[in-house]
């Protein structure tokens, strides 16, 4: 009799259900705790809750957190009643969610071990589960967090790739750059695969999106400008992609040079790549007068540099008109200054100084999508990579859609054992 009591208190039950029998395997090392609800129980129908009458029982079984290291099995005999309304439904239990093999409770530790960033196979051992029931328990807790993620209205939104698993291979994000989340993923790095993003949203969702931070990519951009109303100017190019081109450009100078001088038998450049890529804000004394040396050299290495320098100036101004003055007296400076490398990244900001402005009033950068990115990776490493896509797009979104994963029954299941 202590037994039932002892059960009925591990598993956390609530009246009408009560502990019937509990039958222990020693040599199976499995404990069967047989429960069902009390005679002369009222029964509800799990769709409108209003008292009905039984109609008859199925049995069925779930698997719960073991209880002194044998695996515990829970037993009941599940009513089903005849629902004026509804018809015959199965009611609904307290200790799992309708359709779940496993209780709530079970389910809630293998979510918040996952969550700790614990591997699908760690956690199966751990909890004595298979590897597919794991990967099934965090699956249904991805499909119960977008269920209940509410239509969601968000305001600014970055759009990144990240890679899947081998190089060549892409998912496109969707973050939620004020609330640093991830909305959405999709395979590849088309436009079709933004365009599903902007098929899942309805009119309202799209006509609240105020800004889209990304990089120049013509597939993306294509994507917002035909489901976002205003988008040539809400899209925004990021700053630290521009840098990134023209950090590229002053390389490119200064190894064509480096070469040239090495031919004459001059170094002045050997070892000098870090110096001109760093912000010189951050250089340390000694890097800094070996940059003053540079400079007064008078290299073609050190004018790119000035144009990279005098650009990232440029962001400072949020005013449409005058950013778009600074960048187009930028531009023909740079048109002008016989470095091809410096040239091509002009031409790319002339094409899309729209963007760019857009950024410079908008204030937003894709460094949210970025951090996101380096999140993305660290779950793939700890998942020592995916087996397919389906996977990889539920783990991102298990971690970092911010969704609301447990269920439901778990909190009161908690609150009562
Ligand atoms: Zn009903």
């Amino acid at each position: 009799m202590q037994d039932r009591d002892l059960y009925a208190r591990i598993l956390g039950l609530v009246d009408p259900w009560q502990v019937l029998d509990v039958q222990l395997d020693v040599k199976g090392e499995e404990v069967r705790v047989t429960v069902g609800p009390k005679m002369h129980a009222t029964l509800a129908c799990p769709e409108c809750s209003k008292p009905s009458p039984g109609y008859d029982t199925r049995q069925r079984s779930w698997r719960h957190l073991d209880t002194c290291q044998f695996k515990t099995i829970l037993v009941a005999d599940v009513p089903r009643v005849n629902c004026q309304e509804h018809g015959i439904k199965q009611v609904n239990v307290p200790w799992a969610e309708p359709g779940s093999g496993f209780t709530a409770l079970m389910e809630a530790v293998v979510i918040s071990w996952l969550l700790s960033l614990a591997s699908i196979k760690t956690v199966a051992e751990q909890l004595r589960l298979s590897w597919d029931e794991v990967d099934g328990i965090m699956g249904r807790a991805v499909d119960r967090g977008l269920l209940r993620r509410k239509r969601v209205s968000v305001r600014r939104i970055g759009v990144d790739e990240t890679s899947f698993q081998r190089r060549h291979e892409y998912v496109t994000i969707v973050t939620d750059l004020d609330g640093s989340r991830v909305l959405h993923v999709a395979d590849g790095r088309k436009r079709e695969s933004l365009d599903a993003f902007f098929r899942s949203l309805d009119p309202d969702q799209i006509a609240a999106i105020e800004a889209v931070a990304m990089d120049m990519c013509g597939a993306f951009i294509a994507s917002v400008l035909e489901h976002v109303p205003d988008a040539e100017r809400k899209i925004g190019f990021d700053k630290f992609h521009v840098a990134s081109h023209l950090g590229d450009a002053v390389n490119r100078v200064r190894r064509d040079e480096h070469k040239a001088l090495l031919a004459n038998g001059d170094d002045s450049l050997k070892g000098s790549r870090f110096i001109w890529l760093s912000n010189p804000d951050n250089l340390d004394a000694a890097a800094t007068g070996a940059l003053n040396a540079l400079h007064e050299m008078n290299l073609k290495t050190g004018k790119a540099w000035a144009f990279k320098e005098t650009a990232m100036c440029i962001w400072r101004f949020a005013q449409r008109a005058r950013a778009n003055a600074e960048w187009k007296t930028w531009i023909a400076k740079a048109m002008r200054s016989r470095l091809e490398p410096v040239k091509k990244v002009a031409r790319m900001i002339r094409e899309h100084l729209w963007g760019i402005v857009n950024a410079m009033a908008l204030k937003i950068t894709n460094a949210a999508s970025e951090s996101v990115n380096s999140k993305v990776q660290r779950i793939k490493r700890a998942a020592c990579g995916f087996r397919n896509r389906d996977r990889f797009r539920n783990a991102i979104l298990f971690h970092l859609g911010g969704l609301d994963l447990y269920p439901a029954s778990a909190s009161a299941t908690h609150t009562t054992s």
